[in-house]
């Protein structure tokens, strides 16, 4: 089963929004209110995913201020354990279930449980790769341009940051009404430049012919992008697109998740290297 994450919701009968959100880590997720932006986060949920003596562990200001990270990972429910929930629950009187929205995210029991192969499979739901590579690639270049309206990288977010993070140079001052220019955002002319090189970009047909087209140098905008569109600057543009412009720290990174996905979507791919893309992840 193949969808994006509302679907998602749809056929695993689990709400994805709020604190229980995660339908593997369930209560077990550190989602946190934040008080600015008005929204669960899951920042800093992601360390217990590594292996048990990674440095980033131990780290305690590079994240979460004050913070390391000794658990390990949640424990994904398999289909027995799935079934075996929902034969538990309690349906109360006004629809839904007891326990709504504190013990569980339930909201209804999908028939596909009913078939035979159901509880037998690994991965029962699985997000569509292009529709995450489009959310990841999209999000990566509001950033980077800081696009207004766009970038999540908001005053609302500098003001949480104070809060939970120790990096005093993204914070926003009492009275500041400007947020000061992070290191993994281009500066305004290197932008246009960048915009410029954009717009003469040329491929072979049918490839992404009209990507120039969504270019708009005067007023830096990417205008109407499509799935295919973040694809294709996942994973080819973004390591040409960033270099010089950022930081070769911040460069490494995106490039080396261009390569991620570049392996991901490549027409062969050996177990192996399945496995080292995970390790490395
Ligand atoms: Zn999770």
């Amino acid at each position: 089963m193949v969808h994006d994450l509302p679907a998602y919701g749809i056929w695993a009968g689990w709400c994805v929004h709020g604190q229980l959100c995660c339908p593997v880590c369930i209560a077990n997720s550190d989602a946190f209110w934040l008080s600015h932006g008005s929204k669960f986060s899951f920042f800093d949920c992601h360390r217990r995913f590594l292996p048990p003596n990674h440095p980033f562990r131990q780290l305690s200001n590079a994240f979460q201020k004050n913070t390391t990270v000794t658990k390990g990972l949640s424990k994904r429910l398999n289909g027995d354990e799935i079934v075996a929930w929902h034969s538990r629950l309690v349906q109360k009187g006004d629809g839904g279930f007891e326990g709504y929205g504190t013990e569980h995210n339930w909201t209804h029991i999908c028939g596909l449980w009913e078939l035979p192969y159901a509880k037998g499979l690994i991965l029962p739901h699985n997000i569509d790769m292009m529709h995450q590579e489009h959310n990841v690639a999209e999000s990566i270049i509001s950033m980077c341009f800081d696009i207004k309206y766009k970038t999540k990288d908001n005053m609302k977010a500098r003001r949480d940051l104070a809060e939970i993070c120790d990096r005093p140079t993204l914070q926003i001052v009492e009275g500041q009404t400007k947020k000061p220019r992070a290191p993994y955002c281009v500066k305004i002319k290197d932008k246009k430049q960048i915009f410029r090189w954009l717009k003469t970009l040329k491929f072979t047909d049918h490839y992404a012919a009209n990507i120039k087209r969504l270019v708009n140098v005067d007023n830096t905008k990417l205008i109407g992008l499509k799935s295919h569109d973040y694809h294709i600057i996942m994973e080819r543009l973004m390591p040409v697109m960033f270099r010089g412009y950022l930081h070769d720290d911040l460069w490494r990174m995106l490039a080396e998740l261009s390569y991620f996905y570049r392996q991901l979507c490549a027409k062969e791919i050996s177990k192996k290297m399945m496995q080292k893309l995970e390790r490395r992840i």
